[in-house]
């Protein structure tokens, strides 16, 4: 843990130094998705650079607890807190249970998740499962004087807490131009002012998911869940608080403030959020056509794609950039990340029969290692980590083809380069295998012990025994050749 990481702090501005509140623990929330659709493109982004944020404090010796949450309740249409509950909408139009829509989206989450190789979180925690905490949560601001109860409903009182905190500190704005940027919504009228946003909100009749409270049966609005689940599970006071740029403002300008008023604290270190992907350079949207989800990515069956992406490749593309830069998707961009990714895997499968020589240690291999480090800790500068790796694949091809010697010892340093750099922290494994490195070794061991016992039935002349084993590995899709050397097997 010799190193120092660097993390641009959107609260102030600035790149600082990671202190974290406790002494090699890091306490990181995530604002998950809202599960009433399948995992799309704007869900890979956050994911895939907060789990490299995690891998990479992992690797450094840090102990993680990563809580990413599930919204099942209290999303509205119009983003803060009116119109209809999107998991209930859904529902509504398919006939189901919203818990059955919640539970649907949730596993095609997390598949998508397993197949882009992040890792899960610690603790996953649902909205619907905190409504108690939440309701604590209300009551605390409620007697702070920074909500006020109307027809059943409770709402966060923006201007009280503006007079004493700074409401828009998070975002960058000031409560004068809010308001003149508010447009009045319909339906609103409980609401003292247009920029006060729900805490509870009374169920209407057809309303399903609905909970008692002190104030009506109602459900939370959707900034409170994680206020109570970033608090239950990291404490009052904690490290890291992720999501994408689009949760800046309101969601997490208004968990903040709850936070403030409720404890008198923001409760957060670090604020960190990842910039916005486009398509084709324009934003994503269902009403542009140019909305791909993760499934229809990797089968390659949106009209927009051209072929195939393979989770592997959509990882690596979105490595290649900053996550505080805007990252646009095109079949071009990605089919060059394919290629690119196909290299680097290529010169890391060539790494292992590289010939070593009598040669000095050369300087350039330590400075690329060197150089990988310091980027990957300078607010997890993913681009220039790869771009590092490059210049390995580089030295790599070359002693391959003969026109530079390397020695043992730089030959490790390589590997350990693209061993624990690529695949362990930017997790990147070849696909052939696996999304993981961890289950492509047990694969390895597997089949060595395997391949054994069917030598040893061959030598026996048990030729029942050796054709079984060859025809049930067949059957797993693993394919067995003999020849004059002995037995290979591929996937
Ligand atoms: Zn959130």
């Amino acid at each position: 843990m010799s190193r120092e990481i660097f993390i641009y702090n959107t609260l102030s501005r600035k790149k600082e130094l990671f202190q974290p509140i406790i002494p090699s623990k890091v306490g990181l929330y995530v604002c998950g998705p809202t599960v009433y659709g399948n995992a799309h493109l704007g869900h890979a982004r956050p994911a895939i650079t907060f789990d490299v944020l995690v891998r990479l404090f992992r690797h450094l010796g840090y102990n993680v607890r990563y809580v990413r949450n599930i919204t099942d309740v209290g999303h509205l249409e119009h983003d803060s807190d009116s119109g209809e509950d999107k998991i209930e909408k859904k529902a509504r139009l398919e006939e189901l249970e919203p818990m059955e829509i919640a539970q649907t989206y949730t596993i095609n989450f997390h598949e998508a998740m397993r197949r882009l190789n992040t890792c899960p979180p610690s603790i996953e925690p649902r909205a619907s499962g905190h409504i108690i905490e939440q309701i604590a949560i209300v009551k605390k601001i409620l007697e702070a004087g920074f909500a006020y109860i109307s027809n059943g409903s409770v709402y966060f009182d923006v201007e009280a807490y503006n007079k004493k905190y700074h409401y828009g500190r998070l975002s960058g704005r000031n409560l004068d131009d809010t308001l003149s940027n508010t447009r009045l919504l319909e339906g609103q009228e409980d609401k003292h002012s247009p920029f006060d946003f729900a805490l509870w909100k009374k169920a209407s009749k057809e309303h399903i998911m609905r909970w008692p409270s002190p104030w009506s049966d109602g459900f939370p609005g959707w900034h409170l869940e994680c206020s109570a689940m970033s608090g239950k599970y990291l404490g009052e006071e904690f490290d890291i608080h992720g999501g994408g740029m689009d949760l800046l403002f309101p969601h997490h300008e208004c968990e903040l403030a709850q936070n403030t008023a409720s404890r008198g604290k923001g409760g957060v270190r670090y604020w960190m959020h990842n910039n916005m992907i486009t398509i084709n350079g324009q934003k994503m949207g269902k009403s542009l056509g140019n909305f791909i989800t993760l499934d229809e990515l990797f089968n390659g069956t949106h009209k927009l794609l051209e072929q195939p992406y393979s989770p592997m490749t959509i990882r690596f593309f979105i490595l290649q950039a900053h996550y505080r830069s805007t990252l646009d998707f095109s079949n071009e961009a990605l089919q060059a990340a394919e290629k690119g990714m196909k290299r680097m895997l290529q010169a890391a499968a060539d790494l292992k029969s590289l010939k070593t020589e009598e040669a000095e240690a050369e300087k350039e291999i330590s400075e690329i290692r060197e150089n990988l480090y310091t980027a990957l800790c300078d607010d997890l500068n993913t681009p220039i980590a790869l771009s590092c790796l490059f210049e390995a694949v580089k030295i790599i091809n070359s002693v391959k083809e003969g026109k530079r010697k390397i020695s043992e010892g730089d030959r490790e340093i390589l590997t350990e380069l693209f061993t624990t750099v690529l695949t362990e922290i930017l997790g990147i494994a070849d696909e052939n295998y696996s999304n993981s490195a961890g289950e492509k070794r047990v694969i390895e061991g597997l089949m060595e012990i395997i391949m054994k016992e069917r030598a040893k039935a061959k030598t026996e002349k048990d030729w029942t025994r050796s054709d079984y084993i060859r025809d049930k590995l067949n059957e797993l899709g693993i394919s067995v050749k003999d020849t004059k050397e002995g037995t290979e097997w591929s996937l």
